[in-house]
């Protein structure tokens, strides 16, 4: 993913996007990837970029605040972002990414409208070369994808999303629901792309739905959001 181009009608006409917005912890990369596999089409996680501009800055020494540094790494940095693997700078980032001093450090680095530029290129970039994909994070259906065939924003209550985390990775549930809804404030409240539900997007409240349920209603639901082509 090194290209940067972003043509003016943001695509062809032959890619279709899904677009899965919501807060930390709402399911959507599950429900993602679950969407994509039944529907044949790739799947992107864009937390994933932010985490590994997080990553490559702590690496070096760089200090998150300083905005023109980091934006210079998110530009210079070699990221390959899959399913399984997560490659920075021929570094494995895979396990480091989802740690506690990146997860502590993705809400300042994602606040830099530089990086923001930059990694909106990338994206598109990647669902032109991938005719388009499940993409997921905080901004897809609201600006880097405003005209996606779906738009989705999967969300839950604090408390439960803060419970399937704990049932994940262990720890306790009041520090988890705190620091989650901490980052939500954050990426609610920055400047560009801040977290919210497009005008155009159906929101999916997950709160006591199981994956498969919660995949199942979005499954159902495609054939009346979308061109006849998916
Ligand atoms: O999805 P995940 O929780 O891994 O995202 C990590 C962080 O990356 C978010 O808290 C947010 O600050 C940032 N992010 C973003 N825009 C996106 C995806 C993620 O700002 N499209």
């Amino acid at each position: 993913m090194t290209s940067n181009d972003v043509e003016p009608d943001g695509g062809s006409t032959a890619m279709r996007v899904i677009a899965i917005d919501g807060p930390a912890g709402a399911g959507k990369s599950t429900v993602g990837r679950e969407v994509a596999r039944r529907l044949g089409l790739e799947y992107l996680d864009t937390g994933a970029m932010y985490r590994a501009v997080a990553f490559a800055a702590l690496r070096r020494g760089v200090s998150v605040s300083d905005e023109q540094s980091v934006a210079e790494l998110a530009r210079e940095m070699r990221l390959s972002v899959s399913e399984h693997e997560v490659i920075v700078d021929d570094v494995d980032a895979t396990t480091e990414i989802r740690g506690r001093a990146v997860t502590e450090a993705v809400s300042a680095v994602a606040a830099n409208p530089a990086v923001r530029d930059e990694l909106r290129g990338r994206q598109r970039a990647w669902a032109r070369e991938h005719g388009g994909g499940v993409i997921e994070g905080r901004d897809i259906g609201t600006v880097v994808f405003p005209d996606a065939d779906l738009k989705l924003y999967i969300t839950a209550s604090p408390r439960e999303r803060a419970e399937r985390r704990v049932r994940e990775i262990g720890g306790d549930v009041a520090d988890v629901e705190w620091s989650i809804t901490e980052r939500d404030r954050r990426d609610m409240n920055r400047l560009d792309g801040p977290l919210r539900a497009d005008a155009g997007a159906v929101v999916v409240d997950t709160t006591g739905l199981t994956i498969g349920e919660v995949v199942d209603h979005i499954v159902a639901m495609l054939p009346a959001h979308t061109s006849d082509a998916l």
